[in-house]
């Protein structure tokens, strides 16, 4: 039985990450400051005695003899990461510093949930690991993607200084059940507007893409990696290269939602990439991953996770 430290356990990916780490027989701590994160998320593993809880900021030290672990922790939506800017940042760099420093304590090999936004709008596409990328170091979208750019700095440096055991995934947009239904990701939007047949949203003209990943696809190739034989520690890109725009992803969804909702058009956010989508080659090479769940059939589970709770009153 290993001992496996989770931050942002209590988030939409966090969540599903100690679930699948208790199933197989681990002990598992789940840290969160509970920003963006929720209780309901981890309720299910409140009882399980391998399962502990723990309220604490990663921009402060934590102290545990873990085995593992997988920093999850940051707020990962544009409205959610830029409510307090300075704070995202300082979750990225100084909470990676303070859990590569346990790291380097305990001897844990250590996750990174790095980004593709690390590429910012890229003019290389689709997107291979060894494009540097084109990120604006100043605008709005600076704190999380210069944060998460720092974190895979500092994830690297303490690999060649200290000897730390790092793996570095770059995750594509992923959606799923457990999503945050008020972090204004496009998935979880446009899917609870059109079961409210309330008008969906698009930002610009909806011309531009994004490949979007379901959860469980997301979780195969995380826990691919963290296999992985020490001396691969990524990059690595975990996406699903399937790549729509905006606009049909809106008339999907009003399609698979039989909603009467209709598309309106508010002004594209700044510096908000144009395109986006993965090139998977090296996940499929040294983690033999490739997503199995097509858009469709995530979208069914996703869309009936978001009608019960709007039945429920739970939103
Ligand atoms: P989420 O907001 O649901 O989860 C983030 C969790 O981290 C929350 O539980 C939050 O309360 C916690 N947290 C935030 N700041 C913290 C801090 N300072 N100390 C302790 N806990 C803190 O987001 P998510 O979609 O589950 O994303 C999880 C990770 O994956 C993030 O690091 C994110 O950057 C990365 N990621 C997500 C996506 C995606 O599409 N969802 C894509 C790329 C990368
Ligand atoms: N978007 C949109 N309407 C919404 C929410 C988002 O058109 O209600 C767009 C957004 O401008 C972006 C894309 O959908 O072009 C994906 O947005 P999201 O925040 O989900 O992910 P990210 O921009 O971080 O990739």
């Amino acid at each position: 039985m290993k001992r496996i430290l989770v931050t942002g356990g209590a988030g939409f990916i966090g969540s599903h990450i100690c679930e699948k780490l208790l199933d197989e027989g681990n002990e598992v701590i789940c840290l969160d400051n509970f920003f963006t994160g929720s209780k309901r998320n981890i309720i299910h593993l409140m009882d399980n005695p391998y399962f502990e809880l723990v309220r604490h900021d990663i921009i402060v030290p934590y102290f545990a003899e873990v085995d593992e672990i997988y920093n999850f922790a940051c707020p990962a939506s544009p409205i959610h990461y830029q409510f307090n800017p300075i704070k995202t940042l300082k979750t990225s760099l100084m909470g990676s510093i303070n859990m590569l420093g346990l790291a380097k304590r305990v001897k844990a090999k250590i996750m990174q949930a790095s980004t593709s936004e690390v590429y910012g709008n890229p003019i290389i596409h689709p997107q291979t690991e060894d494009y540097w990328g084109n990120v604006n170091p100043i605008g709005p979208r600076s704190c999380y993607d210069e944060g998460k750019r720092a974190a895979e700095t500092v994830f690297f440096d303490y690999h060649r200084q200290n000897g730390v055991k790092i793996k570095v995934i770059r995750i594509f947009n992923t959606y799923g059940p457990r999503m945050n239904a008020n972090d204004g990701r496009v998935v979880s939007n446009f899917i609870v507007q059109a079961l409210q047949n309330q008008p969906i949203t698009i930002y610009g003209d909806g011309s531009q893409t994004r490949s979007f990943q379901y959860i469980d696809d997301l979780l195969n190739g995380v826990f691919s990696m963290m296999k992985t034989p020490n001396d691969f520690t990524g990059p690595v890109n975990i996406g699903n290269p399937y790549e729509f725009s905006i606009k049909q992803l809106a008339e999907k969804i009003i399609d698979m939602t039989n909603s009467k909702s209709k598309i309106t058009y508010l002004d594209l956010p700044q510096d908000d990439p144009l395109q986006r989508k993965p090139n998977i080659s090296l996940a499929k090479e040294k983690l033999n991953w490739t997503p199995k769940i097509h858009l469709e059939e995530g979208l069914k589970i996703t869309i009936e996770y978001f009608d019960k709770l709007l039945k429920n009153n739970k939103l």
